[in-house]
């Protein structure tokens, strides 16, 4: 099935949802036909769906991510902005308590936009269905890989629909069903074994539902407070999105999670670290009844150090990573894996090998160097709960110390928080924190924090107000009162 105008013959998606439609995309730029086989049904509009239920919490996207879904859709951001979907710079329109500090706020700081993920993913969607090589079957589960008789090379998918059993031939499998993916299991009846699992336990549980926002408010877009761990083990967010609406997500660790009714949902909100996000929910109409999901743990899937790895099959999304969301990192490492998968399927093209000569291996390789960023950030503040179950690093308390002091820099000194932000934002990789000004800065830093309060050296209490504003943004039935 090899060689044609688009240079390979068929690719088979397993799942359907961000890393699926994001990898049929690519892929539709090198195979004459990619099929994307996705268990549960798809609704019409921008609907949250029962095998993604993580949908109805808070979904922000990185700027690395919004690049990558900018180029791989043309004019889609754009389509999104002129349907209600906010395009924001995070340093102006973010008011962000991390780790117990305010963050600076400037104007040119990272680009995203601010939509739910329902309406994101069905954006993406329409683009993707509406490619002419991409089929989609809805209602198909894949059961088990098809390989060639050596078992060293994926040929397809077993797979369940509606009129039973199928299999689906394809030159490339790839396995984007989500954290609940079968691949270990799938891998070990071939004889591959399993890949190494690490994960850092947190028992976090997200309750999150939509707010009307209230008329002409600006005094940011996205508002976080999150405390200094270990003593906050909570945190909440009110984004902007579409509709004219906030998303309302409250989160907690070790099963200190928000309740779904209304009074438990507020009275948790009001037991953040600062009393702001209860503030601003406090008066505002809720559109929807709370909705829980919880984690229990961060978890990486290592196929990239498996020893031995079967031609013609990737994974890509949270089958391999499943990351703390609390960073808002998911989806803009698919977007980042999927542009890789991306290049690595063009360069076979052009060399003599095509694909199975160990693009499988090089791909995972080369995701885990994207993955391991992401995970050092959030596993390392999560390992400052002494609850968090997962290996500690040697020196994990002076690195803490470390990071803890990087973030409080970062709520006085613009210059230091726009490396933060190239970092956070995937802009440059972690060498970005190790540039000799952002150094200096930190060192200085470091040895202030041994002789000053931190309440003298970052900013602890006050909401900064937007650029060019002096007043410090108050909730809208305070400001009513004020004027
Ligand atoms: C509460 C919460 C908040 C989050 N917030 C953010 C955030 O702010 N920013 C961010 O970037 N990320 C966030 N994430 C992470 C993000 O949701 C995930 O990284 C992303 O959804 C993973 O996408 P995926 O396509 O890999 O898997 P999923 O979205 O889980 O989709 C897997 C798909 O595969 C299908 N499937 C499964 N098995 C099979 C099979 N055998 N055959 C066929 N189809 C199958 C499923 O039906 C599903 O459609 C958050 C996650 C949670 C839980």
């Amino acid at each position: 099935m090899q060689s044609s105008k688009r240079g390979f013959g068929q690719a088979v998606v397993i799942g359907g949802s961000i890393a699926g439609l994001l990898s049929a995309r690519v892929l539709s730029d090198h195979f004459e036909k990619v099929i994307i086989l996705e268990r549960d049904p798809f609704p019409e509009g921008p609907e949250a769906r029962k095998s993604t239920p993580q949908g109805r919490h808070i979904h922000a996207l990185l700027e690395a991510g919004l690049k990558v879904l900018d180029g791989l859709f043309p004019d889609l951001v754009q389509e999104m902005v002129r349907e209600g979907v906010d395009i924001v710079d995070l340093a102006r329109d973010a008011a962000w308590l991390q780790s117990g500090s305010w963050k600076a706020r400037y104007e040119g700081g990272p680009q995203s936009i601010l939509v739910s993920r329902p309406f994101l993913e069905w954006k993406v969607r329409g683009r993707v269905t509406a490619l002419p090589n991409v089929e989609v079957k809805q209602g198909f589960g894949v059961e088990e890989l098809l390989t060639d008789a050596a078992r060293t090379r994926v040929t397809g998918v077993k797979v369940k629909g509606p009129d039973g059993e199928q299999t689906v031939e394809g030159d490339l499998v790839v396995d984007s069903s989500g954290r609940g993916s079968r691949a270990p299991h799938w891998l070990e009846l071939l004889g591959y074994g399993r890949p190494e699992e690490e994960h850092v336990g947190i028992d976090l549980g997200y309750t999150s539902r939509f707010y009307e926002r209230p008329a002409g408010f600006d005094d940011w877009k996205i508002l976080v407070v999150n405390g200094r761990a270990p003593e906050a083990r909570r945190a909440g967010f009110i984004s902007n999105v579409e509709g004219g609406r906030w998303i309302v997500s409250l989160n907690g660790y070790f099963g200190d999670h928000a309740p779904t009714d209304d009074a438990g949902f507020l009275e948790f909100a009001r037991g953040l670290p600062t009393p702001h996000l209860y503030e601003y929910i406090r008066h505002a109409k809720p559109l929807t009844a709370p909705v829980s999901h919880k984690i229990q743990a961060s978890r990486w899937m290592h196929y990239e150090k498996m020893a031995r790895f079967p031609e013609g099959f990737v994974l890509l999304g949270d089958a391999v990573c499943a990351l703390n969301p609390v960073f808002g990192q998911g989806m803009t490492v698919i977007g980042l894996g999927a542009r890789l998968l991306g290049e690595q399927v063009a360069q076979a093209r052009n060399s003599s090998g095509g694909l199975h000569q160990g693009l499988g291996r090089s791909f995972q390789k080369e995701l885990s160097k994207i993955i391991g960023t992401c995970w050092f950030l959030t596993t390392t503040l999560d390992l400052a709960h002494p609850q968090t179950r997962g290996k500690r690093p040697i020196g994990l308390k002076g690195l803490l110390w470390s990071v803890q002091n990087m973030i409080d820099l970062t709520s006085l000194d613009v210059k230091s928080c726009m490396a933060f932000y190239d970092v956070l934002h995937m802009r440059k990789g972690v060498e970005g924190l190790l540039q000799p000004g952002f150094v200096a800065a930190l060192m200085a830093y470091n040895a202030k924090s041994l002789v000053v309060p931190r309440e003298k050296r970052a900013n602890l209490t006050t909401l900064p107000p937007p650029p060019g504003r002096k007043r410090s943004p108050a909730p809208p039935d305070q400001q009513d009162a004020a004027a």
